[in-house]
């Protein structure tokens, strides 16, 4: 047995039925890493010592017949833009390289209370702007698959990570889609829940109507599995839900249950954007939906196109108002020898923050002055409301959604960079879904001609999370897509 090649589920079955130590896991991750990370670039920071401190910690509770939380033993990688107490939370910004957090991330203690064992933090674009993770604005990150092309982005340093053997799975967020983008290009899958079903307490502000945690992992059942650990009301994080309106379910146990009935509908018009290859393979796992006794539906969403313009505009503006705090004076990077207190700021940003992150600072504080509002953030708001009003119509016929989660696969390195519009369009198919609220995920449904991931993309009603995971898993038990894309 190669441990490397286990799920989450199945290592914490065996790490707890004695027959796998975790030390020996989380050896065998650390071995990858040694091996792999100088290439591939996931990896912020790992934590080698703590990790098998603590994996040797869970092999002596189970040795004991203690009592272990649902992930015991199993090594996870955390997306660095989430606090943690050990290490530093860097955000891939240089304002931030030094800025060690004094608590922890709910959904790291989370994992940590489940009795994961934490690998180390992977890079992102800085401040999770990006499609790529190409606006890192510490170090590169490539694609597992073929090196010269982009793992995606924001979470590309998780999905490459997952996708390379270097962790089991890995905690990730998702504001337009950087969960479901990276995981379609490195061929794994990746869960954003309904906004409000994971705490964002201790996740670093990007845009905080639409930033949701979730998880990165090999196949539907990890997600599950790992989506049992983090979810949850929090009294951190106000906008948390209820656990009256949306309760805590055993995803994992509900996971493998056929949903019964099945309407998905499907967007044709929404195909025209996307590469041949990628609507074909869209296609052919529509048909075996079908195959499988689904019903397909066509509808039409008349608001879909406008998702860009509004996201780019609502998300700006938020961040802007959240990256004020980066000042030089709480956190992080300071200017040496300013001459008065403004230069403190303005030399301090400045030098520390990218190129990316000032144009959508300056974007979304233009979007926000007095005379511009109405005309634009205003304007956006309601076309979100629009948006949103399209998902409600969609869902009253049918359970689900379906369509490619990106318009290409994994493209080259620099491909996009000089046209930032152009990167933009890389979330054509992802944004909406956070304009709505509502839960998606994105598993691999086949390749193209370069041997590159496809992603599917399901997305469901808010909260109907248990669904959701039951139509990704009844593809995912009819191909074998998920096992061959890494
Ligand atoms: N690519 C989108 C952006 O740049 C989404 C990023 C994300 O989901 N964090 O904003």
């Amino acid at each position: 047995m190669q441990i490397l090649e286990l799920t989450c589920r199945q290592l914490r079955d065996k790490i707890a039925g004695g027959e796998v130590k975790s030390v020996d896991a989380t050896t065998a991750v650390f071995e990858q890493i040694e091996k792999h990370d100088r290439q591939i670039g996931a990896y912020i920071s790992t934590f080698k010592e703590q990790a098998l401190a603590k994996a040797k910690q869970v092999d002596e509770k189970i040795a004991a017949k203690k009592p272990v939380g649902l992930l015991a033993g199993v090594p996870i990688a955390i997306k660095d833009n989430m606090c943690t107490t050990f290490g530093a939370t860097t955000c891939a910004s240089k304002i931030l390289e030094n800025f060690h957090s004094p608590y922890n991330a709910t959904a790291v203690e989370k994992l940590l209370a489940a009795d994961a064992v934490i690998v180390g933090k992977t890079n992102l674009d800085e401040f999770a702007m990006g499609s790529s993770t190409e606006n890192s604005g510490l170090k590169k990150t490539v694609n597992p698959h073929d090196f010269s092309r982009v793992p995606g982005g924001s979470s590309g340093g998780a999905a490459a990570a997952v996708a390379a053997k270097m962790c089991f799975a890995a905690l990730s967020s998702d504001t337009g889609g950087s969960i479901r983008q990276p995981a379609s290009f490195c061929g794994i899958a990746g869960l954003k829940p309904t906004y409000g079903r994971v705490s964002r307490y201790g996740l670093v502000a990007y845009g905080s109507s639409l930033d949701q945690i979730g998880p990165l992992a090999k196949n539907v059942e990890d997600c599950a599995l790992l989506l049992d650990v983090i979810a949850g009301h929090d009294e951190k994080d106000s906008t948390s839900v209820d656990e009256k309106t949306a309760p805590v379910r055993d995803w994992l146990s509900a996971v493998n249950n056929k949903p019964q009935n099945l309407k998905i509908a499907i967007v044709p018009e929404l195909f025209k954007g996307a590469d041949g290859e990628v609507v074909e393979s869209v296609k052919k796992a529509i048909e075996i939906y079908k195959s499988s006794g689904a019903e397909i539906i066509e509808i039409k969403m008349p608001h879909f196109d406008y998702a860009i313009a509004a996201y780019y505009l609502i998300a700006t503006a938020e961040a802007s108002s959240n990256l004020a705090r980066y000042d030089g004076v709480h956190y992080g990077h300071r200017t040496k020898n300013p001459a008065d207190y403004i230069e403190v700021y303005s030399k301090s940003r400045d030098e520390a923050l990218g190129d990316e992150v000032k144009r959508r600072i300056m974007l979304g504080t233009y979007a926000l002055s007095s005379g511009y509002y109405d005309a634009y953030y205003l304007k956006a708001l309601k076309v979100r409301n629009l948006i949103r009003s399209d998902f409600t119509a969609a869902f009253a016929k049918a359970d689900c959604i379906v369509m490619p989660t990106s318009p290409t696969t994994a493209f080259k390195l620099g491909e996009k960079t000089n046209d930032p519009l152009q990167m933009y369009l890389a979330d054509i198919y992802t944004i909406a879904v956070n304009l709505a609220g509502v839960p998606g995920i994105s598993i691999p449904c086949g390749f193209d001609k370069n041997n590159l991931p496809i992603g599917l993309q399901i997305i469901a009603p808010a909260f109907a999370e248990e669904k959701l995971l039951q139509i990704a898993m009844l593809f995912e038990n009819k191909t074998d897509f998920c096992k061959t894309a890494f």
